[in-house]
């Protein structure tokens, strides 16, 4: 086998270019590093790339979903559940989707920008509850750095001063719209906290990017840039600093390191020819996203490292987690025949309620926020879900014409977002009998609930069921038994994967410090949510991001110590 070697050592190489290793791209090249980025999928440009203004009627397939692109045809994010020649498995009886993103940015091209950070009693979970383990640092470690994202990046949402959902340097929010003005009576009634969504998109302009214009189109990409994606907020500012080479196509085989243990550089395939090769540099970031960069270590084994590098603790792939997750809809007879007017907004919600109550009266641990969705949108392939599902909804011409206009809007529905606690049936390794397409061994998937994460989505089912009815709706489907486990989506399945090369002070019970830094290799870092103690009810890349620029300013700091 020919293998081509670069005579140029860089300063830093990371693996991956989407939420963590965009920003450890960004940082360190602001810091004057000279980077390189291996980045496993194709090149990709908002302002050029984006399907924003298609119209569904202009496409045979009106928007309806193509295998690479599983949220529909104009959505911006190339990846899926299922990547031809790029094998998963499952131990018997598992039930785990991995949804992976195969291009730069990664799934931040997509994903739905949510933008939470962790509170304080998400460190330390474990000394209120007893469960799982607290993490090495506190919100009072991250604080800065979320102030400083919120100030690069954009955010817009309302300081509330509570105890666990802290306030941030927010744009204004934007207006409820009228579907979300429904949700907040019922939720005020309910006495569930309800206050403006905290999205990462511009309501008014910031470092050179255009405001929102309300065309609710996010998940396609944007074209003037008013929501954030690493590709355009990060990587290209990264690549004008001239530091920043940035390899497409180039998917990370495993992690070299030299006869003392120390990382040299990342050997990989060029997926345009199939060649092997390798990078050399001084320091290695993976972001790879939380289970790739568990099967790169798990991958790179050598003599110092023979059961995987940085897995002296055998905790490498253990101690994932993802977020817990249901959703109930219905229709809201209230929201029909209702007099056209304005709905614009950004492309998610404009409200959520953050997690309002006590886990001392309740028979399960932690909690979960909730998200709405419904109102009118641009219809597409599938809209309304089945127009047959509305009274008197169907037939033909005139009357089912009619009835699409009648009940346009009148879907009003909840997703729960909720906290998994890391148990010991629920971890990834290395698949001895399965390689993908370039011989890359993969990784196989045990996952496990728990009654604690099934219990607490049937509360969410309750609670949203409650909400509906409290709005004079019908929720369109039963409560899920609990045979169907109350309707919890399968592991992997909320995209919130966390975990595998967790912190923690004790390097025999955790893959890396509290700096990122593998306790065994001390030129290897992780800047994706590999390192992660525990999930929390937040969505996880608003801490991805702040903790990876908090690794860049360490990893900048130690090299010019001469300590790396
Ligand atoms: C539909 C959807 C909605 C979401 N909504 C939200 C939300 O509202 N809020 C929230 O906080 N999070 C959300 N998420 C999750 C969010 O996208 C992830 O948490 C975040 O992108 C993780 O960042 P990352 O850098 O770890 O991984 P990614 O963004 O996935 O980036 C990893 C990159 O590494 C590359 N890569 C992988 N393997 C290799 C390899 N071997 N060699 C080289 N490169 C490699 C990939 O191609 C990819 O570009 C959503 C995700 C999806 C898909
Ligand atoms: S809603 Fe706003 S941020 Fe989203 S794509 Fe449209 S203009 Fe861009």
């Amino acid at each position: 086998m020919t293998v081509f070697r670069q005579a140029k050592v860089y300063d830093v190489c990371i693996v991956g270019s989407g939420a963590g290793g965009g920003m450890a791209a960004y940082a360190l090249t602001k810091a004057g590093a000279e980077v390189v980025v291996l980045e496993a999928g194709e090149p990709w440009d908002n302002a050029k790339d984006s399907a924003m203004l298609t119209w569904p009627y202009e496409s045979p397939r009106r928007g309806k979903s193509t295998t690479e692109r599983p949220f529909g045809e104009f959505d911006a994010c190339i990846g899926g559940w299922e990547i031809p020649g790029e094998p998963y498995t499952r131990a018997p009886g598992t039930e785990f989707a991995w949804w992976r993103a195969r291009m730069v940015g990664g799934r931040t091209n997509h994903w739905g920008r949510i933008s939470l950070r962790f509170g304080p009693y998400d460190f330390k979970r474990k000394r209120r509850d007893g469960l799982g383990d607290d993490w090495p640092i506190s919100y009072d470690d991250v604080a800065p750095y979320y102030d400083k994202i919120d100030r690069l990046i954009g955010i817009f949402g309302s300081n509330e001063n509570l105890p666990n959902e802290p306030n941030g340097v927010f744009q204004p929010p934007p207006r409820p719209r009228c579907h979300e003005l429904l949700v907040k009576q019922a939720a005020d009634r309910l006495h569930v906290t309800c206050i403006p969504a905290r999205l990462s998109i511009l309501t008014q302009p910031l470092n050179g990017r255009a405001a929102c214009h309300y065309c609710g189109q996010c998940n396609r990409g944007c074209r003037v840039n008013a929501n954030f994606t690493a590709t355009n907020v990060l990587i290209a500012p990264a690549l004008a600093t001239g530091k920043l080479t940035l390899l497409t196509n180039a998917m990370a085989r495993e992690v070299l390191v030299d006869a003392s243990g120390r990382a040299t550089g990342v050997a990989y395939v060029d997926k345009t020819t199939g060649t092997d090769r390798r990078v050399r540099a001084k320091v290695v970031v993976l972001a790879a996203s939380a289970l790739e960069t568990a099967r790169l270590l798990l991958n790179s084994t050598s003599s110092p490292f023979p059961n995987g590098l940085a897995n002296s603790s055998g905790t490498v792939g253990k101690y994932i987690t993802d977020t817990t997750g249901t959703d109930v809809g219905g229709f809201i007879p209230k929201m029909i025949d209702h007099v056209p007017h304005n709905h614009d907004g950004v492309g998610g919600m404009h409200l959520y309620m953050p997690w309002w109550l006590d886990n001392a009266k309740l028979d399960f641990p932690r909690g979960y926020h909730i998200e709405v969705w419904g109102g009118t949108q641009v219809p597409s392939y599938g809209f309304l879900g089945g127009i047959h599902r509305y009274p008197s909804g169907g037939g033909y011409g005139k009357q089912l014409k009619d009835d699409y206009r009648r009940y346009y809007g009148a879907t009003i529905g909840f997703s729960g977002r909720g906290e998994m606690i890391p148990n010991d049936d629920s971890y990834c390794e290395i698949d001895p009998h399965t390689v993908d397409r370039w011989g890359i061994p993969v990784l196989r998937f045990h996952w496990k609930w728990t009654d604690h994460e099934y219990k607490q989505v049937k509360h969410m089912q309750e609670t949203f069921r409650a909400l509906i009815a409290e709005m004079g709706g019908q929720v369109f489907s039963p409560m899920p038994t609990a045979e169907q486990g109350y309707g919890i989506a399968a592991g992997g399945v909320i995209i919130h994967e966390l975990g595998g090369a967790r912190m923690g002070d004790d390097p025999k019970t955790s893959v890396t410090n509290r700096w990122c830094q593998a306790h065994d290799c001390k030129n290897l870092f992780v800047a994706d949510g590999g390192p992660f103690v525990s999930q929390a009810d937040k969505n996880p890349t608003w801490t991805i991001l702040a903790l990876s620029m908090r690794t860049s300013d360490y990893i900048t700091d130690q090299m010019r110590k001469g300590a790396l």
